[in-house]
């Protein structure tokens, strides 16, 4: 047997590997992340590594091959818990090995840092004379000498410990064990959380809450290792059971993850969490510099946090003991990779939690379907929480029915119900949010005469109207001037359609003057915290309403917003991919969830061209298990995930013929390997967005009940595509089970 090894395990130098041979005494011991000592070199220099694959053959001349010396005994190491990891998501979701690495170990950024480390005593100074006493006795000299020195000055400087009073950091580090002393580090690492502390009031959970928090509490301490699902309504009070969950696991001398969506990872959420647990907490963001992000990493490893928040990618923090992770808001697409490997965080996270022997908390007001599925088969262990936790009541839902606002001549983009509600909030001086649904509202450009649509010369997409007179791709960022003329017809027909953040904003303005109005939307956040300034203001009462896209929805607690309007609501019905109904529901749920969090009851409108379709019916009735059922009873008929699994081979290349010679091999090959019962193989087709900066993208979809049938079927169509000299000029990619259309 042959193993890849990497000695040096940092971001750069992941695609360093060297091959050895693995005696067979070792073969047994030998597996993907194990740490081997090798010979490494001329003379006779010997180093560590890590196994990063293995094989039955050699790439390089046989003589040449140097032999692994031992396979080291070291299960917790969290560089081989990484890499296994890795190996599980290269196998699992099609990728190289190379891309698995990547995505598991973080980028390191050489920035200098100021050290400024200070050692303090941790304990009260009678047990620490007590300790004294007792090493004074055993002649454990340098430990004496700290003590004394931390009797005498109660904080001293790392530096000077080692240095003048020549202690070694052994003698430091078993100290710190033993909770005599700690090492605090001042202002060494940049500090994500910038914001002063305020006051805030202590929670007790209530019953309901109580009980959940209870059984799960009671599996961990028992040693019982579970994935949950806290199924519960909006503002149910969720939050608060994680984190009483996560102090009994934090005390147990464990670490936590904590997965939220980034655009939920605001200012109120942190300093929630902030308040609770103070600098044990650590928080991961994009908004994070790369230094800043590399040293949450490095404080984690070393033990000095005990909580990290944040997206998908801190599922992977260096956390030695681990114990829980959680996924908060679960059903969110943005969990799911979009780039290879295209993983899921959630399954992921359920795989970490397996080495490790940690329990998983998954927790949503609008499950996935497929989670959803595997609790109700009881796979996950499922809670409910059906009523909102701090006294407030459920707002009242109205729907808007738009088509006969039209046959009342109607013409604003404000049903009458929505005019009438927004005018009384106005005067009561209760605040307002205005949802728009990003997917239909993005403003194209196109003819009334002939039907021309403005489109990215270098995307199959349509281009987007700005106040700016630009027509940008977001797709590439392509820029073109505003047109005068249809470049079709060449009438003046031509104009933007539809209704951005802008144009609502504008039309909002006009309608009700007396309004103050702000706007949040990827124009009016991509500066650095943008989003907190704008939630800022809305929070001290600086506007009465606020206008956004799904932005505005997440996670946000404004207890005098009492009136949300989600203005076009099935706008997402109308997007091709299999998900879009519960993509729909879950908009339309979490958006009304923003009404009524305080003392005064919420009213919704939601305005829709499809009043009597099941996600808008179920979504204003907040009837989620009705949902679920209406919705697999489509995803059976249709053999859509989670009845079956489907994997999307997407082939990509800058001619269109190899892109669809590629697809269509594919399809062909698959044949082979899947017989007609077993599944079915769908195209190629075109990919709903064709093409991409120039590059040309074509699907084949594979429908089949068994995951390691489609699991294996990728080994072998990776296995073809290495033979054929057509895949020279493609790219391709697997995406089991997609989210993303
Ligand atoms: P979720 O995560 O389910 O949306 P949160 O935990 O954010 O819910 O709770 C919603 C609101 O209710 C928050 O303002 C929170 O402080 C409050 N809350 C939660 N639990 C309680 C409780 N037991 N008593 C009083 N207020 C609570
Ligand atoms: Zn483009
Ligand atoms: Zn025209």
């Amino acid at each position: 047997m042959y193993a890849d090894i990497i000695v040096d395990i940092s971001h750069e130098n992941l695609d360093k590997t060297y091959q050895y041979a693995v005696p067979a005494e070792w073969e047994k011991k030998a597996v993907v992340g194990s740490l081997v000592k090798i010979p490494f070199g001329k003379g006779e220099r010997y180093l560590k590594g890590y196994i990063v694959s293995l094989s039955e053959y050699p790439k390089i001349p046989l003589e040449k091959i140097k032999c692994v010396l031992e396979v080291v005994e070291n299960g917790l190491a969290i560089e081989s818990q990484l890499i296994k990891l890795a190996f599980w998501i290269k196998d699992n979701y099609g990728a190289t090995m190379n891309d698995a690495l990547k995505t598991v170990i973080p980028v390191k950024r050489k920035v200098k840092q100021k050290e400024n480390k200070r050692i303090i005593l941790a304990q009260k100074k009678e047990t620490a004379v007590a300790y004294l006493a007792i090493y004074q006795k055993k002649h454990h000299t340098a430990k004496v000498r700290l003590l004394e020195a931390l009797l005498a000055d109660e904080t001293l400087d790392f530096e000077m410990v080692t240095g003048k009073l020549n202690i070694s950091r052994e003698t430091i580090k078993t100290l710190e064990k033993d909770k005599l002393i700690t090492v605090k580090s001042s202002l060494v690492y940049r500090n994500p959380v910038r914001y002063e502390s305020k006051d805030q009031k202590e929670i007790i959970l209530n019953e309901s809450q109580q009980k959940i928090a209870d059984c799960m509490r009671k599996d961990y301490l028992e040693g019982i290792r579970k994935t949950y699902y806290i199924h519960g309504i909006t503002g149910s009070g969720k939050t608060e059971i994680y984190m009483d969950i996560i102090s009994s696991v934090v005390e147990q001398g464990k670490q936590v993850i904590m997965l939220i969506p980034e655009i939920s990872l605001t200012y109120q959420t942190v300093m929630r969490f902030y308040h609770r647990f103070g600098g044990r907490v650590s928080f991961l963001h994009s908004r994070l510099s790369g230094g800043e992000r590399y040293d949450q990493y490095v404080r984690a490893k070393n033990g000095e946090v005990d909580i990290m928040i944040g997206p998908r990618s801190a599922l992977f923090t260096p956390f030695e003991q681990l114990g829980l992770i959680i996924l908060d808001e679960e059903h969110e697409t943005s969990y799911k990779s979009d780039s290879p490997p295209k993983y899921h965080a959630r399954e992921v996270a359920i795989e970490r939690a397996r080495m490790t022997g940690s329990s998983v908390i998954l927790g949503s007001a609008t499950p996935s379907i497929e989670s959803y599925k595997k609790a109700l088969e009881g796979e996950y262990q499922l809670f409910h929480l059906t009523e909102r936790a701090n006294d407030a009541v459920l707002p009242k839902v109205w729907v808007a029915d738009l088509r006969e606002e039209l046959k009342n001549k109607n013409k604003s983009i404000f049903s009458r119900k929505l005019s009438e509600l927004i005018t009384d909030r106005l005067a009561k001086k209760e605040q307002i949010m205005l949802f728009i649904n990003r997917r239909g509202y993005a403003g194209f450009v196109s003819c009334r005469s002939c039907g021309y649509v403005m489109k990215c010369p270098h995307c199959d997409v349509s281009l987007t109207s700005h106040n700016n007179g630009k027509l940008i791709c977001h797709y590439c960022g392509y820029e073109v001037e505003m047109v005068k003329k249809c470049p079709g017809c060449g009438s003046n027909y031509i104009a933007a359609f539809g209704t951005g953040t802008q144009k609502v904003e504008e039309l909002v303005k006009k309608a009700f003057p007396e309004a103050r109005v702000l706007r949040m939307d990827t124009d009016t956040t991509s500066k650095k915290e943008g989003h907190e300034k704008i939630l800022a203001a809305f929070s001290n009462q600086e506007g009465d309403i606020l206008v956004g896209t799904q932005m505005i929805v997440k996670g946000h607690d404004f207890p005098n917003v009492t009136l949300v309007g989600i203005l076009a609501a099935d706008l997402s019905l109308y997007s091709s991919d299999y998900k879009a109904a519960e993509r729909t529901f879950q908009l339309l749920t979490q958006a009304s969830g923003r009404a009524g969090r305080g003392k005064k009851q919420g009213e919704v409108v939601i305005q829709t061209y499809n009043p009597e379709h099941y996600s808008v019916i179920t979504a204003s009735t907040e009837n989620y298990e009705e949902f679920y059922r209406k919705e697999m009873l489509f995803r059976s008929m249709m053999s859509y995930p989670p009845v079956e699994h489907m994997v999307a081979i997407m082939v990509s290349a800058k001619e269109e013929t190899y892109c669809f010679d590629g697809a269509r091999s594919l399809a062909e090959q698959s044949k082979l390997y899947i017989s007609e019962e077993q599944g079915k193989i769908i195209g190629p087709v075109k990919a709903s967005v064709s093409k991409v900066k120039d590059i040309y993208r074509w699907i084949v979809y594979i429908k089949c009940k068994d995951y390691e049938v489609l699991k294996k079927q990728k080994d072998q169509l990776e296995e073809y595509m290495q033979k054929q000299d057509l895949f020279r000029n493609c790219s391709v990619q697997f995406d089991f089970d997609p989210v993303h259309s």
